[in-house]
């Protein structure tokens, strides 16, 4: 349930909603997002409850959402949402591609990335600077220091860029440098740093946990969207499974699946979900013929010499094929689509298994 405020709602007129809702016990959270006041009770209303709720003039309509990601819903929103980064745009009619290395590495490796990005296809670079790595031994990454020359070479090739933050106190400084935050896998529900990115006005990449549900995945996106902050693009980069060929197992049935439950765009990353360079060109492509709204990939300028990630590190002529067979697919995907105007939609509901329990 969502209670939607009207916009010249007075003081006093809200104030009869929070007495109305107190009075029956009913806490509730207040949330600004797209443009509008909202509360998102946290306990279901009586129908009479509604019915009063309804009625007061601060209300411009009550409506009944069943997902338990309210913001992040098609039940709230059914467009799809646009997510703007630069020149980018995450949802619309174009697939957008993010490469870079994984991590920042120095000065004349991320210039030329950055060169090679842009000349082969990429909208948007990336580069990690704070690294979350598995061993306190393996390289680090130059933290807010790579970020800033991300940032700068980005700017000399015009493209926006991308980068992990992982604290939540970091959010606003990595915000003044990036165009795009990236939440990773491993701190997907790190609630706090969800909050705050969430608070910042960049635009939030979410990646997938690596053991987590739709769910669990919708509703960390739903932190960042109870924040205020609308522009959220979710990343599928593999879930883990028990075979050792590949690094994860990528779930590409996510992708139509999302684009029933949410409007939020959703993009794949076909390097960390596969663990191998030579997966990535034919995953990445498979994932725009699943529907994804775009890629993220690993690209360095010599892969074999990358300090983290190399065997998934694809190259820069990769990259550009890449690009190629993405832009083929999807306008392939576009006409064939446009010539069978009348296929089935199955509904979200059938698809869901017995309800988990959310804790
Ligand atoms: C990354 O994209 O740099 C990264 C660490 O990915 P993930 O969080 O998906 O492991
Ligand atoms: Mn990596």
């Amino acid at each position: 349930m969502v209670v939607v405020l009207r916009e010249d709602a007075s003081a006093e007129e809200r104030q009869a909603v929070d007495a109305l809702l107190s009075d029956n016990g009913i806490a509730a959270r207040a949330v600004r997002w797209a443009e509008q006041d909202l509360y998102i009770p946290e306990t279901a209303l009586t129908p009479s409850l509604q019915q009063t709720l309804a009625a007061l003039p601060a209300v411009e309509r009550c409506l009944a959402v069943e997902s338990p990601y309210v913001l992040a819903s098609r039940e709230l929103h059914p467009e799809k949402s646009l997510v703007r980064v630069g020149h980018a745009v995450f949802g619309g009619a174009d697939p957008v591609l993010i490469a870079g290395p994984c991590s920042v590495e120095n000065e004349a490796q991320i210039n030329e990335a950055a060169e090679a990005a842009a000349a082969s296809g990429a909208q948007v670079l990336r580069g990690g600077g704070f690294k979350p790595r598995t061993s306190p031994y393996s390289f680090q990454g130059r933290g807010l220091e790579g970020i800033l020359l991300l940032e700068a070479a980005g700017a000399r090739v015009g493209l926006p860029v991308v980068t992990e933050v992982m604290e939540p106190a970091m959010a606003e400084v990595v915000a003044e440098h990036a165009d795009m935050l990236q939440v990773g896998s491993r701190n997907m529900q790190n609630f706090p740093l969800l909050r705050a990115v969430g608070r910042t006005a960049r635009p939030v990449m979410l990646k997938r946990g690596f053991a987590s549900t739709l769910d669990e995945w919708l509703l960390a996106a739903e932190y960042i969207l109870a924040e205020g902050n609308a522009h959220v693009v979710l990343c599928e980069r593999g879930i883990r499974g028990f075979d050792t060929h590949t690094r994860n197992v990528l779930d590409l049935a996510c992708v139509p699946l999302l684009a029933r439950l949410t409007h939020l765009p959703v993009i794949v990353d076909p390097s960390h979900a596969t663990g191998h360079r030579d997966l990535v060109l034919p995953m990445g492509v498979a994932a725009i013929a699943a529907g994804a709204d775009g890629l993220m990939v690993e690209m360095h300028p010599r892969p074999d010499e990358s300090l983290s990630d190399a065997e998934q590190t694809i190259d820069a002529a990769t990259l550009r094929a890449l690009a190629t067979q993405a832009h083929s697919v999807r306008a392939a995907l576009l006409a064939a689509q446009s010539q069978s105007p009348d296929q089935p939609e199955p509904s979200p509901a059938k698809t869901r298994q017995p309800a988990a329990r959310l804790g």
